[in-house]
């Protein structure tokens, strides 16, 4: 049986732009659907937030010809601060004794979606946008997929449907994928910081009972801040003037950075948790954002999902017939299980014990945080995870 396409990705968001580029090594026939063009991604406030990416992100951008296009926009952390603000339990990581150049790198998400929109542009990938999944309908043999393009219908055939169209997922919506969800009531607000000191390279964490403080090293002395708390205290914080602002903010942080001063306007982001039970389905799978949803406070979203593009990329190129076969998704899935539940459970396990202020937890963090100062077997393991090399990465370099 014919089809159009051998893969149809939905959403060329960061994650599914790389599962294409990633593809584009093969002699599988691909096509991107992407509802908006770069620019308009660009400009909206969403397209700056500052992504830690992982050594192991780096790692699989590399092998995509991307990370050498954003080396020089690309802020090294060369250090982790991780305290908890009232107790003396704090940890500190660093890339040396990890014998690594840098622990991650701090870049902004609009940057990561041009080099890839750039990099498909020259690939031999059928780049659909503007353009939006409206319908699909899966069969034993393949995918009848359904776009609106140029403002009319337009029906394509591929054998496999890749989902990578982000949280509010439409290939989700439309198949009989399980979600399941747990909104925090929690947002994070986000600011770039004018800092005091002149310290570049390390990456704070700072927990405290409202809610996780993390300052990464943007440009020219920059901060970029995620500052989570509960929803209605946001609102509040929100609304306070500028001077109200920081002076709150530097009682909770504290002096790790000197004095601080708010460098453009404020956003927030409504935080939740929400993940496939399983993500793949009769011809369809889902990746990134659109299979798991974190908060963003350890700073895993991207990464995991690039990790989800990169093992997705090497399952279907390692096939020699056909690309949408249970088989083939099935591998997919398994290979993936333990990084996706591990980094949801971990993340969500954190949010829990640090956004409190109850004693039995304090104490428990703060011994948790002393003893992986003290105890290098642990500090290497969490430095491991934080780099994004706790799992299996694919290899790309075929
Ligand atoms: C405040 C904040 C800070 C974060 N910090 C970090 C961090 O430091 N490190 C990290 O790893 N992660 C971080 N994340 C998470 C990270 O941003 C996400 O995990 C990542 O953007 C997910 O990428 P994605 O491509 O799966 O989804 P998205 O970025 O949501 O992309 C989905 C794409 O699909 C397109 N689309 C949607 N519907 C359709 C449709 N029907 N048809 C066609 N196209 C469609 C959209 O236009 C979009 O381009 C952060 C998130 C937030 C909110």
């Amino acid at each position: 049986m014919s089809h159009d396409y051998d893969v149809i990705i939905i959403g060329g968001g960061m994650v599914g732009g790389s599962l294409a580029l990633a593809l584009s090594r093969s002699a599988l026939r691909v096509a991107i659907v992407e509802a908006k063009h770069v620019a308009e991604k660009k400009s909206d406030s969403a397209g700056k937030r500052a992504i830690a990416l992982s050594w192991g992100s780096r790692c699989l951008l590399e092998q995509l010809n991307v990370w050498q296009q954003l080396n020089d926009v690309a802020m090294p952390i060369r250090h982790i601060h991780v305290s908890d603000r009232g107790h003396f339990g704090k940890t500190r990581l660093s890339a040396k004794a990890q014998q690594v150049d840098a622990l991650g790198y701090v870049v902004e998400a609009s940057q990561i979606e041009m080099v890839v929109t750039d990099c498909i542009a020259s690939a031999d990938i059928d780049m659909l946008c503007p353009a939006m999944l409206t319908d699909y309908v899966t069969s034993q043999h393949g995918v009848d997929v359904t776009i609106e393009l140029n403002g009319k219908a337009k029906t394509l055939s591929c054998k496999v449907l890749v989902g990578s169209d982000g949280g509010l997922s439409k290939v989700r919506q439309l198949g009989s994928f399980e979600l399941k969800e747990y909104a925090y009531d929690q947002q994070a607000i986000t600011a770039l910081i004018k800092v005091e000191s002149d310290v570049q390279d390390v990456a704070y964490e700072r927990f405290t009972s409202e809610g996780p403080i993390a300052m990464l090293p943007h440009f020219d002395g920059l901060y970029s801040l995620v500052w989570t708390m509960p929803s209605a205290l946001a609102q509040t914080v929100m609304g306070l003037s500028e001077d109200e602002f920081l002076n709150r903010l530097q009682l909770r942080f504290g002096q790790w950075l000197g004095g601080l001063e708010l460098s453009g306007s404020r956003q927030t982001f409504p935080l939740s948790l929400s993940y496939v039970a399983d993500n793949i389905a009769e011809r369809v799978v889902l990746i990134g954002n659109a299979a798991h949803q974190l908060h963003p406070v350890a700073g895993q979203g991207f990464n995991l999902g690039l990790r989800d593009a990169a093992m997705l990329a090497d399952v279907f190129m390692s096939q020699q017939q056909d690309v949408g076969a249970n088989a083939v998704l099935d591998t997919y899935a398994q290979r993936r299980k333990t990084d996706q539940s591990l980094i949801t459970g971990f993340t969500d396990n954190i949010i829990k014990l640090f956004s409190t202020d109850n004693t039995l937890f304090s104490v428990v963090r703060n011994s948790g945080l002393l003893m992986l100062d003290k105890v290098p077997v642990l500090k290497n393991q969490f430095a491991r995870q934080s780099m994004g090399l706790g799992s299996r990465l694919a290899r790309l370099g075929h």
